[in-house]
């Protein structure tokens, strides 16, 4: 299969007529060709973006909340291929890219479209006057997303963008391409408006750049690592572009000595090894208080036991492969590094799959005890299923270790008591923070990290916000 990139309501080849091989990691075939687009590319989609712009912003919001419920009902009648889709590209277990991945990306458009009925008039009443608050499009904006939860963080971006009237150029990572595809193919088959959305498919370092310093974008959205977090800001932020900027993260799951011993180990391995730990708010660092340690770590390593690794096709598969064999070996390359420093794997070794995935990309969920907490693999993001254990002996020692690295982006704390668990949480250094669950996601709040794990919030009237240009129009009585 061909993809091609979605200009001006086409498919439409790459100007230089370059391709690049996407790959699937569970078994190395190939799923599909895709532009390996350039500058050009990119310049042909903000043209026609541009030109879009006039019509679409002059939309009612009804008008456009009308469209973002179609992109909603054409995606739902194409779940199961967004979901084998997300699986085949990304090597994610199929049950998790229906329920996860093909679920959320039709629920972030039906999501928005909801939400921005609910945006209020603002208005300031003076003694002498009154300021009326308004909003505009901010123009053609840049989407950047990475692949690790492909249409599902695309989708978060798009629908609240195109709700406020904005028009879009986007680019998906190049390693999970097909979703953002099909997501054309809906747009195609609904007649949306022509220049509205475009995808421009390729490598970050050309496409992505590109669209960063193009200077008739006017916002970029990115998420992504934090490294290129920073090549991000350094490009758009001296052309005072709009910047909103979801990065990485490290986060802590803290046990407190009072909890339910079983139902923390289920929590604790689910935030840890979920999409074989490749999610932004994966618990990589389970801090664990010194009375219940080596009761709570034996829970821990049978439940991450019982998870079955292997061919993401099959149902009964909790954990796939990561997303290409240079990450596997990345993610080899810390472990390796744990070892030589004194770390105690506890469970997670060399296995084999059997065909047709004998060569794919999988890591066994892997946890590691006997580490210093200010080691590499306890504070750097190794974004795979490994995550390392630390003991603590008073709340306030966790609440240090917490908030050690450069990050600070998720956490979760398990504890019987509420209020204690509330008061930690009130103390870690991080955007979002879960107190006895993990991944529990209302659209409507705040989501974004502190430190390096970025700048700025989605969600709800954040993602409204940041997609608006809000102006003040200040009338002086008779
Ligand atoms: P990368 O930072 O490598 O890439 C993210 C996106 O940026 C990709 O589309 C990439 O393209 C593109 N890109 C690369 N270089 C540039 C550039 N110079 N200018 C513009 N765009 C560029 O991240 P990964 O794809 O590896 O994703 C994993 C990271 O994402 C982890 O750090 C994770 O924590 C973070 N993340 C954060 C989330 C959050 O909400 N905070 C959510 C999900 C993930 P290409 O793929 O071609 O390199």
């Amino acid at each position: 299969m061909q993809i091609e990139n979605f200009i001006d309501g086409k498919f439409t080849p790459p100007i230089d007529g370059n391709y690049l091989p996407n790959l699937n990691p569970a078994n190395g075939e190939l799923n599909s060709m895709i532009p390996d687009s350039s500058h050009d590319d990119v310049n042909s989609a903000v043209n026609a973006a541009k030109s879009a712009f006039s019509n679409w912003s002059k939309l009612t919001i009804n008008e456009r909340i009308d469209w973002l419920r179609q992109i909603a009902d054409g995606l739902e009648q194409r779940k199961a291929d967004i979901a084998r889709l997300e699986c085949e590209d990304t090597g994610k277990p199929i049950s998790l890219a229906e329920r996860v991945d093909a679920e959320r990306s039709i629920t972030n458009f039906s999501f928005f479209a909801d939400h921005a009925k609910s945006i209020a008039d603002l208005e300031f009443r003076m003694d002498d006057a009154t300021n009326y608050v308004i909003r505009k499009p901010v123009g053609v904006v840049g989407l950047i997303t990475p692949w690790n939860l492909p249409l599902y963080l695309l989708s978060w971006k798009i629908a609240p963008a195109l709700v406020m009237g904005n028009t879009i150029i986007a680019k998906p990572s190049e390693l999970t391409p097909s979703t953002a595809n099909l997501l054309c193919e809906v747009l195609d088959s609904i007649d949306f408006p022509k220049g509205v959305i475009n995808i421009v498919q390729g490598l970050g370092s050309t496409v992505g750049q590109a669209i960063v310093e193009h200077p008739e974008i006017r916002a970029i959205s990115f998420t992504g690592g934090t490294e290129t977090g920073k090549i991000v800001a350094r490009t758009a932020a001296p052309m005072f572009k709009k910047l909103s900027l979801e990065l990485g993260g490290k986060n802590a799951t803290i046990i407190l000595d009072d909890v339910d011993l079983a139902s923390a180990a289920k929590g604790a391995a689910r935030a840890a090894f979920t999409n074989s730990g490749q999610v932004c708010l994966c618990g990589s660092r389970i801090l664990v208080a010194d009375k219940i340690y080596h009761e709570f770590v034996d829970l821990l390593v049978e439940e991450v036991e019982a998870m079955k690794v292997g061919n993401p096709k099959h149902r009964d598969t909790d954990i796939g492969s990561v997303i290409s064999i240079a990450h596997k070996d990345k993610i080899h390359s810390y472990i390796d590094l744990a070892k030589s420093e004194g770390g105690e794997i506890l469970t997670g070794s060399e296995f084999t799959i059997p065909p047709p995935n004998a060569n794919g990309a999988f890591v066994a969920p892997t946890l590691i005890a006997n580490l210093n907490i200010d080691s590499r693999c306890a504070v750097e993001e190794i974004f795979g299923p490994v995550a390392t254990i630390h003991r603590f002996t008073t709340d306030e020692e966790a609440i240090r270790m917490a908030n050690i690295t450069q990050y600070g982006l998720a956490g979760s704390i398990w504890t019987g008591d509420r209020a204690r668990g509330v008061a930690v949480a009130n103390q870690i250094d991080s955007g979002i923070l879960w107190v006895n669950t993990w991944l529990h996601r209302d659209l409507r709040t705040p989501f974004g990290g502190v430190k390096n794990s970025g700048v700025g919030r989605e969600g709800g009237d954040w993602s409204l916000n940041f997609f608006s240009e809000l102006c003040n129009i200040c009338v002086k009585d008779d």
